[in-house]
């Protein structure tokens, strides 16, 4: 896709660092429900990522405990260039600018020259298709503040999916979506798409777990980042209408688009709130959504 492209070449341009920056997990404070910075930082992303990790991982442990796994939290590291890894070819061409996981290092890999990307990039496409309007009436927000975006709190957000890998990983259904998505079949193809959304169910099911236990600030702006990242990372946003309503697709090819990934986030989001089990009711709701057999329980 031609802007996801641009995308990536600007960031490759502007990356400058050489190496990762590991995050140290920031214990939550005690002083209320944590939230992002809303100016983006190299300081306030930092502590943004630490905090969304500390709580994230807190809200997994017990989930884990349940399936009598160890939930050890994952390295969560931050870079500006794609750094060397395991699981990837850092030099090969330009795919890993986005954020990642590793299961090889148990690592999250979080791009901070693509954070800015998500909120204000939907932003604008909103602008462009007539929308933002009433994004901004529903907000009590102007335009310009919301072309600015949440750029902190739209990366917490493509960190809390990666972290759906983690949950994956670390509760062993990884493996069964890795065996069932062999070989070039139909099928398979479902399994690699039920594997991503029920990822995106995880990324809406601990935000929304976070915001009904207060571990995390909750607002309608908030609430709105989310939704715009996870629009932006379903990529084509073309015929969007107010409320983050998409077409449905006919197909879901590989992550899903705006519409698929925005279903499965919010389904996650409503499992989250009310305190439904967040690992299997995600990997039901992405095996009911693909047409596949869920994991065992
Ligand atoms: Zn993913």
């Amino acid at each position: 896709m031609s802007r996801r492209s641009t995308l990536t070449l600007a960031i490759v341009l502007a990356a400058a660092a050489l190496h990762p920056v590991a995050v140290a997990a920031a214990a939550p404070t005690a002083a209320g429900p944590a939230f992002c910075a809303p100016q983006r930082t190299p300081a306030s992303f930092r502590s943004c990522i630490a905090a969304a990790a500390a709580a994230y991982t807190a809200l997994w442990a017990p989930e884990l405990a349940a399936r009598g796994r160890s939930a050890t939290p994952p390295t969560i590291s931050i870079f500006t260039r794609v750094p060397l890894n395991p699981c990837f070819d850092a030099t090969a061409g330009d795919f890993a600018v986005a954020s990642f996981w590793c299961d090889k290092s148990v690592t999250v890999y979080v791009s901070a020259p693509a954070s800015p990307y998500w909120t204000r990039e939907y932003a604008r496409e909103a602008r462009r298709q007539g929308v933002l309007a009433s994004d901004a009436r529903r907000l009590h927000r102007s335009q310009a503040r919301l072309l600015r975006g949440l750029p902190n709190q739209g990366a917490a957000t493509e960190l809390a999916h990666e972290l759906g890998h983690w949950v994956q990983y670390a509760s062993g259904i990884d493996a069964y979506y890795y065996a069932k998505g062999q070989g070039p079949s139909r099928m398979a193809d479902r399994y690699r798409s039920a594997f991503e959304l029920s990822a995106d169910c995880m990324a809406g099911w601990v935000q929304g777990r976070a915001a009904a236990t207060g571990r995390w600030r909750d607002s309608p702006f908030i609430s709105w980042a989310g939704l715009a990242t996870m629009a932006e990372l379903g990529g084509d946003l073309d015929r969007m209408k107010p409320g983050f309503r998409f077409p449905k697709e006919t197909q879901i090819v590989a992550h899903g688009g705006a519409a698929t990934r925005l279903t499965m986030y919010r389904n996650g989001l409503a499992l989250g709130r009310r305190g439904a089990d967040g690992i299997n009711g995600c990997a039901g709701a992405a095996a009911r959504f693909t047409g596949t057999l869920a994991p065992p329980a």
